[in-house]
């Protein structure tokens, strides 16, 4: 799998980061996946490798500006290339108010066909690679987490042993795959002797704004990769007049360290820190494993559990 960030900054975009958008990819498939899609997410991705038409599904965290202002544009930009692929929004309450709103006084037909699915806390949906748990978090307006879970590949066979066994490749293998026993030239071939262990699919948790990742807790453990905000370190959080519902990197490590969370990706951090290292430098003092800060337009390639930086 691969994730692509388009934006990187929390609240507004600085000249180095934009706001909020992340593309994922699944190996040997035709479409990506976008989740948030903040002001000028179209520019980036126009910047990327990747193509608008092949966009399937965006899942938004919450309707804040910096999540969504990209979404009419997007939506409009998609009309005038002419993309007639259907697409699909899932996201709060309100949603479908507030893209109605501008969609129906700009633009009366779109020309492909739009779903937006207002979701909730809980819901489980189902695609072809993976399935979505929707987990709510702590923030000033409702809030998602997206808890995805990478189909397991079970059909594989030991195609070697049953070349050595006298049935070479045909059409009974996808039998075999399937779990059912064949019969070749009087031999039977039960399929529990070639069908291999399962290879589990990868778990992963791309979440919102956020006061406390305390409440993934459920899910973490053991997580392959958590993509979560965090926009302040402690000491700017702890001398702020006002606290908003964001999350310090000595807090969002410190809960990744008592999870065994296996990747780290630091994502929306304050347009007040120029560099990476502030938060970089605290997430690595309370986690041990592998963290990242995220900058825009870095791709992470994760797999088998490992996670690395393809392109910065
Ligand atoms: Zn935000
Ligand atoms: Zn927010």
């Amino acid at each position: 799998m691969k994730f692509l960030f388009f934006g990187t900054s929390a609240g507004r975009p600085t000249k180095q980061r934009n706001v909020s958008g992340l593309a994922m990819e699944f190996e040997n498939d035709n479409k990506w996946y976008l989740f948030d899609c903040g002001e000028a997410t179209q520019h980036q991705i126009l910047k990327s490798r990747l193509s608008s038409a092949k966009l399937d599904t965006i899942f938004i965290t919450h309707l804040h500006g910096d999540h969504v202002y990209g979404l009419f544009g997007l939506i409009t930009s998609r009309m005038l290339d002419k993309i007639t692929k259907p697409l699909i929004i899932y996201g709060p309450k309100g949603l479908k108010e507030l893209i109605s709103s501008v969609v129906d006084i700009s633009y009366k037909h779109l020309g492909y066909e739009l779903t937006i699915n207002e979701t909730y806390a809980g819901a489980e949906i189902n695609f072809d690679k993976f399935k979505i748990k929707v987990l709510p978090l702590m923030h000033s307006v409702e809030c998602f987490a997206y808890y995805i879970k990478e189909n397991d590949k079970s059909n594989k066979i030991n195609q070697e042993k049953l070349i050595n066994e006298g049935l070479k490749p045909c059409a009974l293998y996808g039998e075999i795959k399937k779990g059912k026993d064949v019969e070749f030239e009087g031999k039977k071939y039960r399929a529990k002797d070639y069908l291999l262990e399962p290879v589990l699919g990868q778990k992963i948790i791309i979440a919102g704004d956020n006061a406390e990742p305390e409440i993934l807790c459920p899910y973490l453990e053991n997580l392959d990769l958590l993509i979560h905000e965090s926009t302040y370190t402690q000491a700017v959080f702890d001398n702020m007049q006002t606290q908003y519902m964001h999350t310090t990197a000595e807090n969002l490590a410190k809960t990744a360290q008592k999870y065994n969370v296996k990747n780290l990706i630091a994502t929306h951090i304050s347009p007040r820190y120029q560099t990476n290292e502030p938060i970089l430098n605290e997430l690595k003092k309370y986690y041990n494993v592998n963290a990242f800060v995220a900058n825009d337009f870095n791709e992470f390639e994760l797999k088998e559990g490992k996670l690395k930086l393809i392109d910065d």
